[in-house]
């Protein structure tokens, strides 16, 4: 395996775990192809924006033809020829047209039910000419929706077994899509710990390193690589010697692995016999049998926004929601289900499903903001909750909350939806628990007056993170300033748990911060008694909570609410706790 010369990159494990494997190189992003209704007011934008990126997709093929001439001679270039040939054909340029119009869809959507209905129809001919014009109309439909979403288009038809995808950056759609596929393992450019990706990774189990700079271009395809999650290394045509190291550790971290699965039925009780509740974060819905083979409490937070990618091409239909969430309370029971309702925009499946084109979209409509301005889909996911809630009980969270508006706002609407199923007479419940997320600097400053509004709190601080100390949650040249320890942080946490603990609500934590054992010392001493994490991590902070003694915690907590830096409160925690009983590592 190690006849190409070794070489080792740095970057962050986002994803623990190591795998050996082959490189496969991703250059750009997958395309995905979502439909969405559109008003006819929209249609004759959507129109132009169809022929702009017709324009846009010509340009490009031009460009390869030229290329490809230059390079590869007649015959290469006459491909591309045949596509701007194709492209030129206004009987299919004006069917898609036509079905954007008529259909009232997007025009994504419009040429990829274009080309598939002309292809069967050219496949399903005899001669051999026709078959070929297949090939060629599918490459166009590429060109053209790469030009209409605005990305590069990459091909990952046949895929090898033990796959190391190695690309600059990945969106968390193709991390599921792929991370179902043979791959054993990521390694990205960009990316931080809490980005969406690492959290799909580490739901799936697969090692990732995040933010290795200049991977992609030390890499070629069918590379032998080694992958570190745990300390962030790519090793590149390892020696056999190395092979052999990683094999041995990956069987040790099974075994310790199989141990930590045993102390499921130990109950989380810190030594002084308090009890800390240990929910699941969930994202798929492979992970429900991941709950509860952890041993969860619970699930404190499902991100629906993942049955977006489940159904995608198209948007997921009512039954589709109704079906997983029935499931999702039905197997967690007798423990709480969160469904937090869509969080997409940001950089969650934006683009695809909701055409959105911001310049700077984490700040954009995202979250409860999306889902307040797309009535027609979001009424899909309500009326789905509300039956599933029928003879259950049913907790619904907001995502990205800002301000007051948004929970009346939410409320009136949801008021019309009732009506609306009792006029159907379906099945549903009126008498649901309604809840936040705290994520944004501006809900946790007035905490104590949502407090009055809700039934419970879930502090995010992947976003709290993000938007308090402005540093992005994707971006690695800051990841370095993205500190949970900063005392604005703290004073945020300690202000949404008192103000819930005056509303008599319920508060608890789903953000990556509640997974992480260095902080969890902190956390119960500033209140908190319920913690929502990857169920995988759970017996590991269960293991943590065990040694602590919950009376010791809140001094602790105090002192460092008093201190200036997060730097100083680091090594103040790294002298005064004890180490993780599971891990060496300090903050
Ligand atoms: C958070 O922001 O902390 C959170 C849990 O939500 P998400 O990671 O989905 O943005
Ligand atoms: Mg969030």
């Amino acid at each position: 395996m190690a006849s190409a010369k070794r070489l080792e990159l740095q970057g962050l494990g986002v994803s623990p775990g190591l795998a050996i494997g082959r490189a496969v190189c991703i250059e750009t992003q997958m395309l995905e192809v979502f439909r969405f209704p559109l008003p006819e007011s929209d249609i004759g934008a959507e129109i132009e924006r169809f022929r702009q990126a017709v324009e846009m997709a010509e340009a490009e093929i031009q460009t390869t033809r030229l290329k490809a001439h230059d390079e590869l001679g007649d015959d290469l270039a006459a491909i591309f020829e045949a596509h701007l040939l194709m492209l030129g054909d206004r009987a299919v340029l004006g069917q898609v047209e036509k079905r954007i119009r008529e259909e009232q869809v997007n025009a994504e959507w419009a040429v990829y039910k274009t080309a598939e209905e002309l292809g069967e129809r050219f496949e399903s001919l005899e001669s051999p000419q026709f078959r070929e014009r297949s090939d060629d109309l599918r490459d166009v439909m590429r060109y053209l929706l790469r030009a209409l979403q605005g990305v590069a288009h990459h091909e990952l038809s046949e895929l090898a077994t033990d796959v190391v995808i190695i690309t600059h950056d990945l969106t968390p759609s193709e991390a599921v899509r792929l991370g179902r596929q043979q791959v054993v393992a990521f390694a990205i450019e960009t990316g931080g710990l809490t980005s969406h990706t690492s959290i799909i990774a580490r739901d799936l189990n697969i090692p990732m390193v995040a933010g290795v700079e200049g991977v992609t271009a030390s890499v070629t395809d069918n590379d032998p690589v080694i992958i570190d999650g745990i300390d962030g290394k790519v090793i590149l045509h390892p020696s056999k010697s190395e092979i052999k190291k990683v094999q041995r550790r990956i069987a040790e971290l099974e075994n310790r692995e199989r141990e930590l699965l045993s102390t499921r039925e130990l109950p989380c009780v810190t030594r002084d016999g308090i009890r800390i509740d240990l929910m699941a974060n969930i994202d798929l819905p492979e992970e429900i049998d991941d709950a509860r083979n952890y041993g969860a409490a619970g699930v404190g937070l499902y991100r629906s926004e993942f049955l977006y990618i489940e159904a995608s091409p198209e948007l997921p239909s009512e039954e589709d929601h109704l079906r997983l969430y029935q499931r999702l309370i039905d197997e967690i029971h007798p423990h709480p289900v969160y469904i937090r309702t869509f969080d997409l925009g940001g950089r969650k499946l934006a683009r695809e499903v909701m055409d959105t084109q911001e310049d700077n979209p984490v700040l954009g409509l995202r979250g409860i903001r999306l889902t307040l301005a797309r009535p027609k889909i979001f009424k899909t996911q309500l009326r789905a909750l509300l039956r599933a809630g029928a003879g259950r009980k049913l907790h619904i969270m907001l995502p990205m909350v800002s301000a007051l508006d948004e929970i009346y706002d939410f409320r009136e609407f949801t008021a019309g939806v009732l009506k609306e199923l009792k006029k159907e007479r379906l099945e549903h419940t009126r008498d649901f628990d309604l809840g936040v997320m705290i994520e944004v600097p501006s809900a946790a400053l007035v905490a104590d007056v949502l407090a009055r509004e809700v039934s419970f709190f879930s502090i995010g601080t992947n976003d709290l993170i993000q938007y308090a100390l402005a540093v992005d949650r994707n971006n690695e040249h800051v990841s370095y300033l993205y500190r949970p320890l900063h005392p604005s942080m703290l004073r945020m946490i300690r202000f949404v748990i008192d103000s819930a603990r005056q509303a008599g609500i319920d508060c608890s934590m789903c953000g990556e911060m509640a997974a992480d054992w260095h902080y969890t010392a902190l956390l119960l001493g500033l209140g908190l008694r319920r913690l929502s994490l990857s169920p995988r991590m759970i017996p590991e902070i269960k293991a943590q909570i065990r040694e602590l003694t919950l009376s010791e915690l809140a001094p602790v907590a105090e002192r460092c609410l008093e201190m200036g830096c997060a730097k100083e409160i680091e090594s103040y925690l790294n002298d005064v706790l004890v180490q993780s009983p599971l891990s060496s590592a300090s903050i």
